[in-house]
């Protein structure tokens, strides 16, 4: 008989591990070691389930990078004993954060699930009970006695999806997220189907998982609008410190041609300050010099994030810049795929 496998479930806090408090009606975590009490289908799965939890759970919103390196550590502690690891954070911010764990873990073999619910576990129509059961599943499913799943992914509502492909785009509805570039990599229905051909393979020669954590957070979101001011532009290019900034563009990746508006730019990048274009668009990519509008971002050697998303262009930006890169070095790694988060063509 072969041993069940062994199960990580990390709770870190939002809606899923909450009750309702009926005297207050406010949400309030409960004891997350009591999960299988809340859930008693739990041990009708066929794996061997511990759980560790944040001795505060957080609602996700007050999610920082010292949060992200508390979940990885809690991962790479238990990499060699378990067989796959589910995480429990709410929704609000699981796209950056699953992200980031991405790009801390180099080689993973083993899944890391991220899930939670919109509703929470007691409540009588949650989809708390469905989300996490499926996640488990997911990462305990092998095939030839090898995990199915050897990266981060994102599970919610019948769709498990490549953590950095996705993006909240729901607050309401239970299908909380959306992977615009990227198909799902399961979908839960009356089978649990896995597009085997979607899913990353990591080298089998370099067994070796690397665990890195440091993340540079001096970083800002710029986001475009049509009639933003030099002032506002000038203000945020000097920021003290400041290492990179994402600019979130028009369409396939355009800007406005105005001079003082590229001269700010041109001179951020001269100073050292990496600037990655991302498009403002849910799907599709930025490409560079396609239209009049990019081709000057291009000159002035901005950075091409292609059909990355702003979550993932954050979080992989704060991996890089802790790996002490030449101009070239990061350039090249943050254009080219490096846990499946960009489309190669
Ligand atoms: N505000 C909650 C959080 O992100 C929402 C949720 O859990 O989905 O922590």
């Amino acid at each position: 008989m072969t041993k069940k496998p062994k199960i990580l479930l990390v709770y870190t806090g939002g809606t899923i591990g909450m009750v309702k408090d009926y005297n207050t009606n406010a949400l309030k975590a409960f004891d997350f070691s009591q999960i299988t009490n809340k859930i008693p289908e739990l041990q009708q799965l066929n794996c061997a389930i511990t759980t560790v939890s944040f001795e505060e759970p957080i609602d996700s919103s007050n999610m920082n990078t010292k949060y992200y390196v508390m979940i990885a550590e809690m991962i790479a502690k238990n990499y060699e004993d378990f067989d796959g690891f589910v995480v429990l954070t709410g929704s609000d911010t699981m796209s950056y954060v699953s992200s980031a764990i991405s790009f801390m873990f180099e080689n993973l073999q083993k899944p890391v699930i991220f899930t939670g619910s919109q509703l929470p576990i007691g409540d009588l129509r949650t989809d708390a009970k469905e989300n996490l059961i499926t996640s488990i599943q997911i990462a305990a499913s092998t095939e030839n006695d090898e995990p199915v799943v050897k990266e981060v992914g994102l599970y919610f509502e019948y769709k498990l999806y490549r953590a950095n492909r996705t993006t909240k785009i729901n607050a309401e509805q239970f299908e909380a997220f959306a992977s615009m570039n990227y198909p799902p990599l399961a979908e839960s229905g009356v089978h649990l189907l896995f597009n085997k051909h979607l899913l990353l393979e990591p080298d089998k020669k370099q067994n070796k998982i690397i665990f890195r954590k440091k993340l540079v957070d001096d970083i800002v979101v710029l986001k475009l609008f049509p009639g933003i001011t030099k002032k506002v532009v000038e203000t945020i290019v000097n920021i003290p410190n400041l290492r990179g900034i994402i600019l979130e563009t028009y369409g396939s990746g355009n800007a406005p041609t105005e001079k003082w508006f590229v001269k700010l730019l041109e001179n951020a990048i001269e100073k050292g300050i990496y600037i990655v274009n991302v498009t403002q668009c849910a799907g599709g990519s930025v490409i560079l010099g396609l239209y009049e509008t990019s081709s000057e971002l291009k000159r002035i050697g901005i950075i091409n994030g292609k059909d990355i998303t702003t979550e993932t262009a954050i979080v992989k930006m704060m991996y890089l810049l802790g790996e002490n890169l030449t101009k070239e070095e990061f350039k090249h790694y943050f254009e080219t795929p490096l846990r499946g988060e960009i489309s190669l063509n």
